[in-house]
């Protein structure tokens, strides 16, 4: 991992989530923290003990793993839409997820006490934040349902348009092992749905990798849940910022208005 200047890296822009923070905040949160880059296989934290760090990627696309292994299966995914270390805002120093880098990148850093600090000081970041826990939340029941229910294929397609998108690059540099291991099946059947999809024109395998040729046909063969986690994010953001004064109780006293 090395580091720089945040101005020397992607402009804050590429950060999802932190473009739900008026420009002026954005800026100046950007500013306290550091840009990083991710090295696939990276880890950045571990489940159970203190988290040291928050991330939020720019273009590197991580991995919430549910045990301290390293290599799966993966329970979420996380890239410029969000933050690893999200819990944070619940005020628990312990990692609930090992969190691994899948497709190295840059990211943001901020140490946790600053973290703490920054969500003491802004109600609207501390808003957005516990806004993403909320979907990550309902992230996690969804791709407990999608692994039970839905295909090996369909899984491929839907972590693999997921991935092209927060990578912003359809090439995405993963091997059948480790797309086996994160979606916790065997790499046969990960040998096998990428060839279908293949022959669909959705992907090409390159040496080294896989290439996304075709979105709209990934999708097609993609299981919904994409779709359904994608509508969800964007529902709970569309929602009116409450007045700031009134915000914790708003927040933990009247959640019918704040979740649809
Ligand atoms: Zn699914």
């Amino acid at each position: 991992m090395s580091r720089g200047h945040p101005g020397q890296l992607l402009p804050e822009d590429h950060q999802a989530l932190l473009l739900r923070l008026p420009a002026e905040e954005r800026a100046v949160f950007v500013a306290r923290c550091d840009s990083v880059e991710l090295l696939t296989g990276e880890c950045l934290a571990i489940a159970d003990q203190p988290l040291r760090y928050a991330y939020f990627p720019l273009d590197a696309v991580c991995s919430l793993l549910s045990t301290s292994s390293l290599v799966g299966p993966e329970v979420a995914l996380v890239g410029n839409e969000g933050l690893v270390g999200a819990t944070l805002v619940l005020g628990v120093a312990a990692a609930p997820f090992t969190a691994v880098v899948s497709l190295g990148g840059r990211a943001l850093r901020i140490s946790a006490p600053r973290l703490w600090r920054e969500l003491a000081a802004s109600v609207r970041f501390a808003q957005v934040v516990r806004q993403y826990v909320w979907v990550l939340a309902a992230d996690l029941g969804q791709g407990s349902a999608c692994a039970g229910k839905h295909s090996v294929e369909q899984r491929l397609a839907r972590w693999l348009l997921m991935a092209s998108e927060r990578k912003r690059s359809p090439a995405l540099a993963v091997t059948h092992i480790q797309l086996a291991r994160l979606l916790g099946v065997r790499r046969a059947g990960i040998t096998d749905a990428l060839h279908h999809l293949q022959g669909l024109q959705a992907v090409v395998q390159r040496r080294g990798g896989v290439q996304v040729v075709e979105s709209a046909a990934l999708g097609q063969a993609a299981c919904a849940c994409n779709t359904a986690m994608d509508a969800r994010y964007e529902q709970i953001f569309a929602r009116t910022s409450p007045p700031s004064d009134r915000l914790s109780s708003f927040i933990f006293h009247n959640n019918d208005n704040f979740i649809r």
